[in-house]
């Protein structure tokens, strides 16, 4: 499960935590920020973070267009939270020029949760998944408001609400298993890189 190099994009957020995880599961994970190293890679995961920096950064380190190139070329990308706004095609609640990269056909709301109940943790269950339900750890999380045609919901809240979405070879967490020892999306992640 080691075939490929895996970036993670770090611009912001966690992305220490999601090389530590795909390091640990044997991949040769590496930080990407640069267009040079990012076209070195065969699968990147966009970590959790604040969407409206990563977007701006993106733009002033000359990522923007690069990484809206090989996602539309179909390289396998993995978002969580932050991650997952970042590839998302529209965005509620966005500040007034935030931008995506996109790929997925999906709606997303930002801090869909409210200040109320900004961070959650529950245990979901995740079909596409073997073995016991996932725990989910939510902070200032979005939700998926709208599934596309072209897009396929993987996992969702017991209200209905969605959480997890995946369209070929790109998948996205509302929530971040990077935080809480759960490798199975990781792991997920790996085989489809493998297979790309
Ligand atoms: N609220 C953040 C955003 O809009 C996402 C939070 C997270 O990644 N944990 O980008």
């Amino acid at each position: 499960m080691t075939r490929g190099r895996i970036g993670v994009l770090a611009l912001q957020g966690d992305f220490r935590e999601h090389l530590a995880v795909l390091t640990g599961l044997g991949a040769d994970a590496v930080p990407v920020r640069r267009p040079r190293e990012l076209a070195a890679v065969d699968g990147l995961v966009i970590p959790g973070g604040e969407s409206t920096v990563m977007d701006k950064l993106s733009r002033i380190f000359d990522l923007r267009d690069p990484l809206r190139e090989r996602i539309a070329d179909g390289l396998p990308v993995y978002g969580t939270c932050a991650g997952l706004i970042m590839l998302a095609d529209r965005v509620l609640d966005a500040l007034p020029d935030q931008q995506t990269l996109g790929g997925l056909d999906v709606q997303v709301r930002r801090n869909a949760f409210g200040t109320q109940v900004d961070s959650f943790e529950t245990d979901l269950e995740v079909p596409m998944l073997e073995g016991p339900p996932v725990h989910a750890v939510f902070i200032r999380a979005p939700v998926v408001t709208e599934v596309g045609p072209a897009a396929e919901a993987v996992a969702t809240l017991d209200d209905g609400r969605v959480v997890a979405v995946r369209q070929g070879n790109l998948l996205g967490t509302s929530f971040h298993p990077e935080i809480t020892g759960e490798t199975r999306f990781h792991e997920h992640f790996l085989r489809v890189v493998a297979a790309a």
